[in-house]
This record gives structure tokens, C-alpha cells and sequence, in this order.
């Protein structure tokens, strides 16, 4: 699995701490996410030391997803770049102000902490959850299923004039 590790000791005496890593799509990390990923996902984080022993996480997460088009069914790729925010934190520890950023508990004595689990939850928040292929995607026929960027159907054509209707059933006879 790929590393996703702060080692916080560096990181209080240097006063940040930079993770930049691509997690390959097909990690264990992503396994259970029901994410249909294209291509590694890129990490990109920055840390500082915020409040008492507490850190402050921010980057981006950038991802190619596959979905489907919620019209027509088919397959859309879309990329994901979202800025994301975490704070991280002692427990019962008056801290930070957490503003936007979603906060996680930091073990007293604790010299890394593994952004696995955060990195995964905060990827399945920013992760698309629907596509439509183009905004003039005309979807399927609900009657038949034809695809209408392809074909046609006779389904939702206007009424036939019925002595049309009539002649069409005796070259049918
Ligand atoms: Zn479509
Ligand atoms: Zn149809």
C-alpha cells in the first residue's frame, strides 16, 4: 500500500511537512469505495504545526473517475481536483479553530500518523457520484431503450395520422 505517513518528529522541527504521492488506482486503500478509478490518484498535502500539538492538513486530491452518463448509460470519465482540509488534533485538546476542515483525533506521543483512512474518507466526499455525458445528452428511450444520441424510435413520434395508420396495416396484411 502505498505510504501515506507524517512523520511528525520532522515535522515539529522543521515546521512543515509535505506529502506528495499517487496512489496507484488499484491500491487496497480503494478496494471497498465502489470507485471506478482510471488513473492514480494524486495526494498532495501540506502540513503545519497549529494550536497545542495539533496539525493542520491542506491540499488537493486529484482523481479520474469512470461513471456512468445518468442519462444514456454511457461510460463518462471526469477528473476531480478538490481542495481539501483536515485538522488533526489531541484529544481533549481546546484547539485550533477547525473552521471548514474536518478534524481527527491525535494520540498523545504519537510520532507519525498514517493520512490512509482520512485521505480514503475525504476522497469518497469529494469523489463525483454522478455524470451526465453532455448536457445535451437525450438519454434513453424510456420505452424501448434505444439510445436517442443514436437512433430514433418510433415511440415518442407524433401520433400517426390513423389513414396512414390504416394503409401501414394493410401493407402489413
Ligand atoms: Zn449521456
Ligand atoms: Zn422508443
Amino acid at each position: 500500500m502505498a505510504v501515506l505517513k507524517l512523520d511528525l518528529l520532522r515535522l515539529a522541527r522543521t515546521g512543515t511537512g509535505v506529502l506528495n504521492v499517487d496512489v496507484p488506482a488499484d491500491s487496497p486503500l480503494w478496494a471497498t469505495s465502489d470507485l471506478d478509478l482510471r488513473a492514480p490518484v494524486r495526494v498532495r498535502l501540506q502540513a503545519t504545526p497549529v494550536g497545542q500539538g495539533g496539525y493542520y492538513v491542506v491540499g488537493t486530491l486529484g482523481a479520474t473517475v469512470g461513471l456512468q452518463c445518468r442519462r444514456c448509460l454511457d461510460d463518462v470519465v471526469q477528473e476531480v481536483n478538490e481542495p481539501i482540509a483536515m485538522l488533526f488534533q489531541p484529544r481533549d485538546e481546546a484547539g485550533a479553530e477547525a473552521g471548514s476542515a474536518e478534524v481527527y483525533d491525535l494520540e498523545v506521543g504519537q510520532t507519525e500518523f498514517d493520512l490512509a483512512e482520512p485521505v480514503r474518507e475525504q476522497l469518497l466526499l469529494v469523489a463525483p457520484t454522478y455524470a451526465v455525458c453532455r448536457t445535451e445528452c437525450r438519454g434513453l428511450c424510456p420505452r424501448c431503450g434505444v439510445n436517442l444520441n443514436e437512433e430514433t424510435c418510433v415511440c415518442a413520434a407524433p401520433e400517426v395520422d390513423p389513414r396512414w395508420q390504416a394503409l401501414r396495416t394493410v401493407k402489413l396484411d
